[in-house]
Parts: C-alpha cells; sequence; structure tokens
C-alpha cells in the first residue's frame, strides 16, 4: 500500500474512471493534485491500517478445508484497536477465574493482542519523525463521537507511553474556526499550539463532508507541514479499486518480487471490474448479471453497509447502476464462512435471566483484522510495524458485519495447531 500512496501515476491511471462518476474520491484525488503542484510541505506519509480476513471454508478432494482470504484493507480512521486489547485481556482472566479448559494439547493459544499499544506506537513514531519539542499530535473526530472511548484509550497509551506528547481531540467540523497555518506551513491551533501529527478518525465518507467548509479544512490540513495520518495519497490507496487490480499478478508484481506477489495472493479472492469501458468490464458485468450467486458487489465506498450479495445484485445492476456508474463498484468472490459455536452478546441481551443462552450457542462468523502501521519518507518505508488484531463475531447470514452499527461483537482469537490432527468440530458446526 505504501508503494501505491507513492506513485502518482499508478493512483491516477487506475482511479481515472471512478473519477469520473464518484465526487468523493475526485475531490480527494483533486486535493492530492494540488498539494502535489504546490509543493509538498511533508514528504512524510505516515498510515495505521487494518488489514481484515475471514475464514473460507471449501472443498478439497471432496474433504471440507479451511483457508484465510482477506475481506479489504482499511487505511483510514482503522478502530477498536483499544477495545480487542482490552477484549482478549477480559477473556484470559475470565478463562483463568472459571477454568475455561482451551485444547493445549492440540496447539490451541489465545495470542496476546498489542493492538492498542501498537496504534500508539505507530502514532508517536510519527511524532518523533516531526521532530519539534513540545508540539501537539491531533486526532480529528467525528461530529457526534461514538468511538469516545477507543480514542481515550489510544489518549492514555500515548500518554502513558510518552508523557511528553500531548493529544488534541477536535471535531473536523469545528476545525475551521481554531486550525490555520504559519510561516512556513506550519500547522497551529489557537494559533500556539503546533501540530506535529494529525490523525484522522474521521472524514473518510461522503456525509462527513457535509458542512460548509469542510473541503476547505481538508486541504489546509493537507497542505500543511504535519504528518498526515494517513497522508491524502494513502488514503487514496485503500480504495477498494486496488484490491481489484492487484488480483492481477501484473500489477501486484509492478510492486512485490514474484515470490513475495505469489505468497500473498493466496489470500485473495476473486475481483472482477464491471466498467464499461473494457472488455474485462464487460465481461464482468454479464457475470454479476447472470451468476452472482457466490459474488458480492461493493461501490467504492468505506464503513459499512453498502455492499451487495449474491442474487440481489443482477436487479441491482439492471435498476439501479447506469452505464457510466459502473466504474464506481467491483465484484469480489463470496468468502464462504464456517459457522462458529460461539456467545454474541448484544446491548439489549439479558443475560442473568436467560439460563437456556448457556446451553444454545449462536452460530456466527467472525473476521480477523491485523493492524499495522507503516511510516515512510515518501520513497522508502522507515518503519513498519504489525501488530495486534481485532475479532469481530456476527450471527451467521447477517452480510453486514460492524460493531457499531450493532450487527457484530468483539472477540478474541483461539489459534489452532493444523498439523496436530484438530478437531475443527469442536469450534465449528459445519
Ligand atoms: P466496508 O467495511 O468498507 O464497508 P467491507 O469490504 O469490509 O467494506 O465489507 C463490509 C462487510 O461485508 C464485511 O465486514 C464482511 O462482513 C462482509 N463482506 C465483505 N466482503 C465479503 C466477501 N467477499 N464475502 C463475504 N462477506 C463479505
Ligand atoms: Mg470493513
Amino acid at each position: 500500500m505504501c508503494e501505491i500512496a507513492n506513485d502518482y501515476d499508478y493512483i491516477k491511471t487506475s482511479l481515472n474512471e471512478i473519477l469520473k462518476v464518484d465526487d468523493f474520491t475526485s475531490n480527494l484525488f483533486k486535493v492530492y493534485e494540488s498539494i502535489l503542484k504546490e509543493g509538498l510541505a511533508q514528504k512524510n506519509i505516515a498510515c495505521i491500517n487494518r488489514s481484515d480476513y475471514m475464514i473460507d471454508s471449501y472443498l478439497e478432494d471432496n474433504k471440507s478445508s479451511f483457508r484465510i482470504r482477506q475481506v479489504e484493507i482499511n487505511a483510514i480512521a482503522s478502530s477498536m484497536s483499544a477495545h480487542s486489547q482490552n477484549t482478549q485481556l477480559m477473556h484470559n482472566y475470565l478463562m483463568t477465574k472459571y477454568r475455561v479448559p482451551i485444547d493445549k494439547s492440540k496447539g490451541a493459544t489465545i495470542p496476546k493482542n498489542d493492538a492498542l499499544n501498537m496504534v500508539a506506537q505507530g502514532l508517536i513514531d510519527a511524532y518523533d519523525k516531526y521532530g519539534v519539542l513540545d508540539s501537539y499530535i491531533l486526532l480529528v473526530s467525528e461530529e457526534r463521537s461514538s468511538n469516545f472511548s477507543d480514542f481515550l484509550y489510544i489518549e492514555l497509551t500515548v500518554s502513558k507511553m510518552r508523557p511528553d506528547i500531548r493529544i488534541v481531540r477536535i471535531r473536523f467540523c469545528d476545525l475551521h474556526d481554531v486550525a490555520q497555518l504559519g510561516p512556513n506551513k506550519e500547522l497551529f491551533i489557537d494559533k500556539n499550539k503546533e501540530i506535529a501529527l494529525v490523525y484522522f478518525r474521521y472524514g473518510y465518507d461522503p456525509s462527513n463532508y457535509n458542512f460548509g467548509a469542510a473541503w476547505s479544512v481538508r486541504i489546509l490540513l493537507e497542505r500543511s507541514k504535519a504528518i498526515k495520518c494517513p497522508s491524502i495519497n494513502f488514503h487514496l490507496s485503500g480504495a477498494k479499486k486496488f484490491q481489484q487490480l492487484l488480483n492481477s499478478s501484473l500489477d501486484l508484481e509492478k510492486f512485490l518480487s514474484a515470490s513475495d506477489a505469489k505468497k500473498l495472493s493466496q489470500v485473495f479472492c476473486k475481483f472482477w471490474s464491471i466498467e464499461a469501458s473494457s472488455p474485462e468490464g464487460e465481461k464482468g458485468f454479464q457475470i454479476g448479471l447472470s451468476n452472482a450467486k457466490n459474488l458480492v458487489l461493493k461501490p467504492q465506498r468505506e464503513g459499512g453497509g453498502h455492499n451487495i450479495f449474491g442474487n440481489d445484485i443482477a436487479p441491482f445492476l439492471n435498476q439501479q447502476v447506469s452505464q457510466e456508474e459502473r466504474s464506481q463498484y467491483i465484484l469480489m468472490e463470496l468468502i464462504n464462512s464456517p459457522k462458529e459455536k460461539n456467545w454474541l452478546l448484544l446491548h439489549d441481551d439479558n443475560v442473568s435471566d436467560d439460563k437456556s443462552r448457556l446451553y444454545n450457542y449462536d452460530e456466527l462468523v467472525s473476521e480477523l483484522g491485523i493492524y499495522g502501521s507503516v511510516l515512510s519518507d515518501g520513497r522508502l518505508i522507515e518503519r513498519n510495524r504489525a501488530a495486534g488484531y481485532l475479532v469481530r463475531s456476527k450471527k451467521f447470514g447477517t452480510n453486514e458485519g460492524g460493531v457499531a452499527t450493532g450487527y457484530a461483537g468483539i472477540s478474541s482469537l483461539v489459534l489452532l495447531d493444523q498439523s496436530r490432527d484438530t478437531d475443527f468440530s469442536l469450534y465449528f458446526t459445519d
């Protein structure tokens, strides 16, 4: 992703058709071009990302087998590192307290989860790179901060690791009144707080820009000398279009050696473009119309709730997508997750009154996210950390994921040693 972020030509060619019809991506790209034209005040770029995966169950020699498949990579506002680290600590504690056996003889372990510490360390890496004493981190937050507890844990953890670093948390919609540039494009808040790092936890969805000054604020931040997490080019590199393009070894090998590309593509799903401007796109479109049972149609959006699944795809393509708009979408192979035996505790569950829950497990499917943080000088990667994970589990049959949206809960990971003839039926119902 860092290589993509640093490759203006590749971003431009890849997003070309999308830019014609998707105002949001097009606005982001215009910001990117305008800061390049003006001359970059800050060449270092940072990103805290999360790569999401699901287990795919498939048949091999008539035997059911499991493999891991990538769902997407989030390049902006990757959330929940605090809750997932805390959940793992809680699960570990409860397992000890109630002496819950996990099958150690089969090599099962609950790995330690460093997600929150890693996110904090990623921010500190970028802060230190800026190198100005007494500067601040600016956390750009949403209007109604449903993520405040995640933010506060990050603040707390940064401050524990580095008491000298201060974080100011300001809503995107309030920045217009308090942010300005200094003589050397330093970013100042309240005229006297110099910002070393802008950490975007907002600004990923078109609806985030529905107040008058939104784009001028984004441009102001991007023009500034502060390091951005993510920088605008990193933000663009998270476009789902790249997942479809990197499906081709030709594209993937632009950025990786053939052997690394081969390893990486083992976790990729199949993708199809459906854009009207190319023969491949036309082929993909026909597949979407006639054979979409095991496919997902994804628009160029972040944040859940926009995907179209299976048999809903053909009517949607027929009725709601014009020829030009087709370039905004990609088709993806459906990941066939096995059903796990587990319990999902939702906000309206009254567990203490319902003992039957103990004996009736839910059938869940899970998504695993692996956090990463990257710092680059715009050419080479200087820091590349991977640590910590998020497991989100939702009821089988629910298409959309998402904890904040109310569909999923946070869980922990159990690793099993496949070489020890593990009995997966202990964990899965099919
Ligand atoms: P975003 O989070 O940006 O909306 P995702 O690609 O993560 O987009 O899709 C949202 C949810 O839809 C995922 O969390 C997952 O539960 C489900 N999903 C996405 N792609 C697939 C797929 N190929 N197979 C099965 N489920 C999927
Ligand atoms: Mg997602």
